[in-house]
């Protein structure tokens, strides 16, 4: 299973890859949790990508993709994985394609987790109430709001990418995240 999780930051994304991970044994890939690291680890390319993070942009589409091939590069990607956060823009998904048809491999869904706007925005202020001691430097409101832009202007149109491919499919990631999980399991096995 080969699938990418699309979905505005706060969705549930992580959660649910955390879960579709267990049920098919594929592995998840993060670009947010890869750069993460690297800015943790204070390496160059954490240096780099810092600031655009902290603001709430992307970082470059060289960037991420160039983490991405390599990750995919390892062993433990060959039953499959999930990407999650990637691709983020046209130009990403374009070079995806391409990444994937030289490695003779094919995408098996693309799956949406749909979250109004104001509700995303009322999960964070819940999240950043709940623990306060783990609060991402781009999870405070403005930089949410921000991000939430960048998704609608950058990532939005790879619905409308997918779709004509034939390979979309759309969960309500308003409900229960186990409710969203089984609707999730139903869409991946049909
Ligand atoms: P995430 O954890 O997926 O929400 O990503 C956190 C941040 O990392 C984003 O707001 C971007 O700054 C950066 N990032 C993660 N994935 C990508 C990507 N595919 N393209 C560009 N920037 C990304």
């Amino acid at each position: 299973m080969r699938l990418i999780l699309l979905g505005p930051p706060g969705a549930g994304k992580g959660t649910q890859a955390s879960y579709i991970k267990q049920e098919f044994g594929i592995v998840q890939l993060s670009t947010g949790d890869m750069l993460r690291a690297a800015v943790k680890a204070g390496s160059s390319l954490g240096k780099q990508v810092e600031g655009v993070m902290s603001a709430g942009g992307l970082v470059s589409d060289d960037t991420v993709v160039s983490l991405i091939e390599q990750r995919i590069e390892e062993q433990d990607c060959v039953n499959g994985f999930i990407l999650d956060g990637f691709p983020r823009t046209l130009e990403q998904a374009g070079k995806l394609d391409t990444l994937l048809a030289r490695k003779n491999v094919a995408l098996d869904k693309v799956l949406l987790i749909d979250v109004d706007e104001d509700i995303l925005i009322n999960r964070i202020e819940k999240r950043k109430m709940e623990n306060s001691t783990d609060i991402r430097t781009d999870d405070n409101a403005d930089v949410l709001k921000k991000r939430i832009e960048v998704y609608k202007m950058q990532t939005e149109p790879l619905i409308e990418y997918y779709k004509d491919l034939g390979l979309y499919c759309c969960v309500d990631g308003t409900k229960e995240v186990e409710e969203v999980r089984k609707c999730i399991l139903r869409c991946l096995k049909t």
